[in-house]
């Protein structure tokens, strides 16, 4: 229900204080909607089938669950994840460190296949590099486990992220059945997507046992987001007084980090070089950028060098909005889905934080009534002296 959702902390988990510590550390105040349906059933060893939107929780829902029951032994891969490519492998790991960093004795490991198999069976054999969770694509821990450099007994969890594209190829799917026939009856499946059908829900289940099923409606959660959100303005102004307004915004808001949305990769772009001749902080992110500049500069952003992202609705779901507490409309966006993706994902986290709306046409007030209408919700006039944190 809408209460719990506003009331439910981590510390009803009951967490290893370890792992409460590293989600303070993180900035983390409060579960998402996702992990308040599932922790409670994921943490107790519970199988769990999940699907809720990108950028809601869930690969975080299952590395809580995982880090939250593992016992490390040395020389025991007791966890392992299987995902669908070498960069989410490496975007998993890297949130197992994160939360893991006050559990300096539980080592993860990557298997995503760029390796050789030589140079894995080194590490798994290695007591002292042996992983306690190992995440990699499904190939490589078949051929792991058929040679026996896997011990599949010592197995307790297994996880699919993005398990719809693990389970709708075919060659990834087979591979998980492989693995599936050798790991130990009893142990758990924690499964998660962001869309799953009814073809993927059944062979999901068929590999569970009697799965807690978590489904994070769309528009339930789209409602409760927005209304948990961060508070809402608009301002009406001209085409031409953006850039000031902006720049007044931008000198008076106390900001932690802040998304300004515009709709056009070449915006993005000039207003990126305005403000950073301003001496501001601030990156961009397009589509028209290469995909190792997005991640450089989602690394500048996440580690606090850049402060400000000036976006298309590309803004990709790498970026950690969790520390972002001002969020900009510079271009109001097209539809109510668009606004409820800018606005939504920021307050998702329960930051405490303000959405500005820059206003400009009768087309902008029409969407703008049309995201009132649609969340119920009521977007009035930016007042003066608002700031981020105040009621
Ligand atoms: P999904 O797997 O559903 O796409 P993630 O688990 O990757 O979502 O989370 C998206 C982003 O939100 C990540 O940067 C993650 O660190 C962050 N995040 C996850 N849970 C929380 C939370 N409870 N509070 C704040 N930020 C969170
Ligand atoms: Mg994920």
């Amino acid at each position: 229900s809408r209460d719990s959702f506003s009331t439910a902390t981590f510390r009803d988990f009951l967490l290893k204080p370890e792992l409460t510590r590293a989600l303070v550390d993180c900035g983390f105040e409060q579960p998402s909607e996702v992990q308040q349906n599932c922790l409670p059933y994921s943490i107790y060893g519970t199988d769990t089938l999940c699907q809720a939107n990108s950028g809601t929780g869930k690969t975080t829902a299952f590395v809580i669950s995982t880090l939250q029951q593992l016992h490390p032994t040395d020389g025991e891969v007791s966890t392992i994840v299987l995902c669908d490519t070498s960069t989410l492998a490496d975007q998993i790991k890297g949130e197992y460190t994160r939360l893991g960093k006050y559990l300096p004795k539980i080592r993860i490991g990557v298997f995503d296949g760029k390796t050789s198999l030589a140079a894995d069976e080194k590490v798994l054999k290695d007591k002292a590099l042996c992983p306690h969770i190992a995440v990699g694509v499904p190939a490589r821990f078949k051929n792991l486990i058929a040679l026996g450099q896997l011990i599949a007994e010592n197995i307790k969890h297994i996880v699919l992220d993005e398990c719809d594209k693990i389970m709708d190829d075919d060659g990834m799917r087979l591979n998980v059945y492989d693995i599936f026939k050798k790991i130990p009856q009893a142990k758990q499946v924690l499964m998660f997507a962001a869309a799953i059908d009814v073809q993927l829900r059944n062979r999901c289940k068929k590999l569970m046992h009697h799965p807690q099923e978590v489904f994070v409606d769309d528009d339930d959660a789209a409602d409760r987001t927005l209304h948990h959100s961060f508070r809402q303005y608009y301002v009406n102004l001209t085409e031409q007084g953006k850039i000031q307004k902006l720049g007044n915004l931008l000198y008076e808001l106390e900001f932690n980090q802040v998304c300004i949305f515009v709709k056009s990769s070449d915006r993005a772009e000039r207003l990126d070089k305005i403000l950073q001749e301003d001496c501001l902080p601030s990156t961009s992110d397009h589509s028209q950028l290469t995909q190792g500049t997005r991640i450089s500069r989602f690394k500048d952003f996440k580690e606090f060098k850049k402060r400000i992202v000036v976006s298309t609705d590309t803004l990709s779901r790498c970026v950690d909005v969790s520390r972002v507490n001002v969020v900009i409309n510079y271009d109001f966006p097209q539809n109510a889905d668009t606004y409820f993706n800018r606005v939504g994902r920021a307050g998702r986290f329960g930051t405490k934080g303000i959405a500005i709306s820059f206003v400009s046409s009768d087309d902008n007030r029409a969407v703008l009534q049309n995201v009132q209408d649609r969340f119920s919700i009521t977007i009035p006039e930016m007042p003066a002296n608002v700031q981020p944190y105040s009621q």
